[in-house]
């Protein structure tokens, strides 16, 4: 089989191509969207995550905030930032980059971040209203990232189905819902790692979604000839011949799967570049809803 290898890269170019358009008439009318992402500590992989939010902020032409606060914030102090931003009207999207330092309760950091600026899509009315089909709501940006990817190479998921592998809050669970939502029509299992025998369970996938986080769990046994795979793994692993000593791998042993599919996507340069742009474009839904446009 010649799979089709999704391209995420460009992908996302287009979805931020057809956002300036959106920008540019929203500031023409004084409503240039804007988002706030905050810092806590000086976690290296974190601080790569917050520059490249905000360096795409700089090329659309979406305003941004960057906070970064020391390790040793308190609770108290980021929800005051959070408040601060919730009533700061420059401020359409709020992002509190994760994992915080373990001190900090992350679930009430949500949960003081206004819904309406709640771009990751985390906020319980913000679940909700995923659930509910509720179109005013946000979704999380990875799971947001892999409908864009099935919509664009028109890959079909009504009557199909779909194996997710994770049950996270930030790309699993929401992924799920977006399957069975009666826009995608899928029919989903969602799988973990207390799911018996996996591997019969993939095998009957026309649509496998792997994330997980464990460089090279799926492999080839799991995949039905034809499925489609999304991998939304990103691991590092060592590697001496990399200067870094590391490089980035998926959840998919790509080389053995990729030959058994219709269409895969790779790692780097798959699922990883959509979040962003779809953290963009959940920026730009906030600012629209705000002012009514
Ligand atoms: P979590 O650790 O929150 O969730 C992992 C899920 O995988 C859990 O539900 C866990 O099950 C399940 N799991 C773990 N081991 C197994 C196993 N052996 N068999 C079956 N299921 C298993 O991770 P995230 O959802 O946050 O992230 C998953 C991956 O996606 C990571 O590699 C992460 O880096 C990547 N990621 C990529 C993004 C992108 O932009 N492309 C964005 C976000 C994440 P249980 O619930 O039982 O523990």
């Amino acid at each position: 089989m010649n799979p089709i290898i999704i391209d995420g890269k460009e992908t996302s170019r287009k979805v931020l191509h057809n956002l300036r358009t959106d920008i540019a008439q929203l500031t023409q009318h004084g409503h240039t969207p804007g988002l706030a992402v905050v810092l806590i500590g000086e976690d290296p992989a974190s601080r790569v995550y917050v520059d490249s939010k905000v360096k795409a902020c700089e090329e659309l032409g979406i305003y941004s905030q960057k906070w970064v606060l020391p390790t040793e914030t308190t609770q108290k102090e980021l929800v005051q930032l959070i408040h601060q931003l919730n009533a700061d009207d420059r401020i359409h999207g709020i992002l509190v980059q994760s994992p915080p330092p373990a001190h900090i309760d992350e679930q009430a950091v949500i949960l003081n971040i206004d819904p309406r600026k709640d771009v990751d899509g985390f906020h319980p009315i913000n679940v909700a209203k995923l659930v509910l089909e509720d179109h005013t709501g946000f979704v999380p940006c990875t799971p947001l990232g892999c409908m864009e990817l099935l919509n664009t190479y028109s890959i079909p998921t009504q009557g199909k189905h779909v194996v997710v592998i994770g049950r996270s809050m930030i790309v699993g669970k929401p992924m799920a819902h977006l399957l069975v939502s009666k826009q995608a029509n899928a029919t989903v299992t969602i799988a973990h790692s207390r799911t018996a025998d996996l591997l019969s369970i993939c095998r009957t996938a026309d649509i496998l979604i792997a994330a997980v986080g464990r460089p090279g769990l799926v492999t080839a046994d799991f995949i039905r000839p034809g499925a489609v795979v999304l991998d939304v793994g990103i691991n590092r692993v060592e590697d001496a011949t990399r200067p870094r000593g590391y490089r980035i791998v998926g959840d998919v042993d790509y080389g053995s799967v990729q030959p058994l599919c219709s269409a895969i996507t790779p790692v780097p340069g798959g699922v990883g570049p959509m979040t962003i742009a779809m953290l963009m474009s959940n920026t730009v839904k906030a600012c629209k809803l705000t002012c009514g446009a």
